[in-house]
């Protein structure tokens, strides 16, 4: 009697062990990070994506990304963007990457006065901003003469046939990685993956909820020391943060700094009074081109543009060392910063 009372035990805890095994193991598979390292666009870009479909989402953004970065640079001969830049005015027939992002850029451009300008790229490339290039100081008169042909006015868009003014050159180092998280993370998304978070630089791009079910948190570089960081953020599945600052590409001649982001004006480094400008939202173009306009047009106009606009959260770092963070995000503190909350 006893054995048999055993072996019915058995009988009926077998399949309860099983069941608790295999829901641990699908748990797993599903909760498991696997990371990717890619170097494109003179970045180092960090993967992450969880669960079972998570390598095969990993080569999908990576094949994604390299073909954005063939496709938008335009020092390569064979990229969409050197085709536009040397057409002499005629129309040229683009990819969707290149329509979403001049459409995105031409909105930004037109709401904040001409900060964000795609066509300022001659400018960009004398100072050596634009790739391969060597840093180097361009005077008053050569930056006038690259300023000559700028403006986003005399970009016409035709369904997918782009023009420019004869002469005019576009870059979208302001916007392209932006679009390219997107892009990867609905890569990702159209493999199976379910949860992935994409760190290209400055540009931050999350998919879905974290499997343990905690939010995605990515720390805001002090630019200040940027081995620390002043805070982090709590993100929501499906949100861009992109951050813009002066200390993420710059080179120090004459005893001064000079950093990347151009005043569309004078085609000089612009001084907003920001170090830095974090923009939040869920679309990685739209955040990516409105980090470098706003880090332009400073804290009084940036706040205004939120106001006037919406759509986003910011978070502006000032050179006297606030950190303001607007009313729908979730920010913890960190540094000695002063740390002035806004709606
Ligand atoms: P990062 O390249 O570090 O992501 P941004 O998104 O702020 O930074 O873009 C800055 C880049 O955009 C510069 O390296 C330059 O190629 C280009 N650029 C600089 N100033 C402007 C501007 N006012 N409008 C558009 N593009 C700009
Ligand atoms: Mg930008």
């Amino acid at each position: 009697m006893p054995c048999t009372r055993h072996v019915k035990r058995i009988h009926i805890l077998l399949p309860l062990v099983l069941a608790l095994l295999l829901t641990a193991c699908s748990r797993s598979a599903r909760s498991e990070k696997h990371e990717r390292q890619v170097f494109a666009m003179d970045t180092i870009m960090l993967l992450t994506a969880y669960g079972e479909n998570a390598q095969a989402g990993l080569s999908a953004a990576e094949a994604t990304i390299l073909s954005l970065e063939a496709a938008l640079d335009p020092e390569r001969e064979d990229s969409e963007l050197y085709a536009l830049n040397h057409a002499e005015g005629a129309s040229v027939s683009v990819s969707d990457a290149t329509l979403q992002i001049l459409e995105t850029g031409l909105t930004v451009w037109e709401r904040s006065g001409g900060a964000l300008d795609f066509t300022l790229y001659p400018a960009v490339r004398a100072w050596g901003f634009g790739g391969d290039g060597e840093y180097r100081v361009p005077d008053d008169s050569e930056l006038s003469a690259l300023l000559a042909l700028r403006g986003m006015e005399h970009i016409a868009l035709d369904g997918h046939a782009v023009s420019l003014a004869a002469g005019q050159e576009l870059s979208f180092g302001a916007a392209a990685k932006g679009y390219t998280a997107q892009a990867a993370v609905n890569a990702m998304r159209d493999a199976g993956v379910e949860a992935a978070i994409l760190t290209l630089g400055g540009n931050v791009q999350t998919l879905g909820t974290k499997p343990d079910g905690s939010p995605w948190v990515v720390a805001v570089q002090d630019p200040f020391d940027t081995g620390s960081y002043l805070g982090t953020l709590s993100l929501d599945g499906g949100t861009a943060a992109v951050t813009s600052g002066n200390y993420q590409r710059y080179f120090e001649a004459d005893g001064q700094i000079w950093h990347h982001i151009l005043d569309p004006e004078t085609g000089y480094p612009v001084r907003s009074g920001l170090c830095s400008v974090t923009v939040v939202c869920p679309d990685g173009t739209t955040a990516d081109s409105l980090s470098t306009a706003l880090f332009v047009l400073g804290e009084e106009d940036a706040l205004a543009y939120r106001d006037r606009f919406g759509g986003f959260e910011l978070v502006l770092v000032t050179e006297d060392r606030r950190v303001i963070v607007t009313g729908g995000l979730s920010f913890s503190e960190h540094g000695d910063f002063t740390y002035v909350y806004v709606d």
